[in-house]
C-alpha cells in the first residue's frame, strides 16, 4: 500500500499561486515567482490576517473581505506584484493601503524596512496590533492619505500601491529613488485596472510598462472621506 500524504492548503494554494505564474510565464514571457518570494509567501499566515468567520478559506486564491469595505488581496496579486517591485535585502518599501497587513508581511520577510500607509484608522490600528503580536519588527504604520507618501523616510528603492487610482500619485514619484521601482494598479474605480510598474531612470524620466488587468478597491483621496 502507498501512503500519500494529503497537501496542506497551504502547499497546494502555494503551488497554483506558481502555476498561475508560471502560465503568465509562458504567455507573456514573463519571469517565475523567485525562491525568495515563494518562501516569504509561504512563511506569512495568511489565516491570521482574515476574519476569524472565514479563517476556513485563507488558503484559497481569492481575496476575501476585512471589514470596512476592504479586503485581503488574492494570494496571486500578491505574489506577482512582491516579484514585480524587486525586493532586495537591504531595500527601504513603502506600500500604500496597509489594508490587513499581509502584504507588509510579506514584504518584511524580503526588505530592510518595510513602511505602510492606510487612510482607515480602524484598520490601521487593527494591523500595528497583528503585525506586533506576529513578531514583524521591520514594519512601520501609519494612518493617512497615501497620496502625499511618507516623505520623512524617503527616498525609497520600492513602492507598491495596492489600491486603484486613476492617475499616478506625483509625490510617490518624487520619493522614489532613481533606479527604483513602483508597483501600482491605474485605472478607473470600480472597474479594471491596469497593474504598472514604472521605474524611475533619472530624475526627469519614468520608464512605464503595463503588466495585466486587475480589480483594486478604490485609492481614495481622505479629503473626500
Ligand atoms: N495591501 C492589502 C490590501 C489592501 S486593500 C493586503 O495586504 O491585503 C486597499 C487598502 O487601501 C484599503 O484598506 C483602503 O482603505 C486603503 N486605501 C485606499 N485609499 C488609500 C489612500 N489614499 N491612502 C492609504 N490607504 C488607502
Amino acid at each position: 500500500m502507498i501512503w500519500r500524504e494529503r497537501k496542506s492548503e497551504k502547499e497546494a494554494l502555494i503551488e497554483e499561486v506558481s502555476a498561475e505564474i508560471a502560465e503568465l510565464e509562458n504567455r507573456l514571457g514573463w519571469r517565475a515567482l523567485s525562491d525568495e518570494v515563494l518562501t516569504a509567501l509561504k512563511q506569512v499566515p495568511r489565516d491570521q490576517f482574515v476574519p476569524e468567520e472565514s479563517r476556513y478559506r485563507a488558503w484559497e486564491n481569492h481575496p476575501l473581505p476585512i471589514g470596512y469595505q476592504q479586503t485581503i488581496s488574492q494570494p496571486f496579486i500578491v505574489a506577482i506584484m512582491t516579484q514585480l517591485l524587486n525586493p532586495e535585502k537591504n531595500h527601504r518599501v513603502l506600500e500604500v493601503g496597509t489594508g490587513c497587513g499581509y502584504q507588509a508581511a510579506v514584504l518584511s520577510c524580503l526588505v530592510e524596512k518595510v513602511y505602510s500607509i492606510e487612510v482607515i484608522p480602524e484598520l490601521t490600528r487593527e494591523s500595528e496590533l497583528r503585525l506586533k503580536n506576529l513578531g514583524y519588527n521591520n514594519i512601520s504604520l501609519r494612518c493617512g492619505d497615501g497620496y502625499a507618501g511618507w516623505s520623512e523616510s524617503a527616498p525609497f528603492d520600492g513602492i507598491i500601491v495596492t489600491a486603484g487610482t486613476s492617475l499616478v500619485p506625483e509625490p510617490l514619484v518624487t520619493q522614489l529613488k532613481v533606479g527604483g521601482r513602483m508597483v501600482i494598479p491605474v485605472g478607473p474605480a470600480h472597474q479594471s485596472q491596469m497593474l504598472k510598474v514604472i521605474t524611475k531612470v533619472n530624475e526627469h524620466t519614468v520608464d512605464i510598462e503595463d503588466i495585466i488587468p486587475v480589480v483594486f478597491v478604490p485609492f481614495v483621496r481622505s479629503e473626500l472621506l
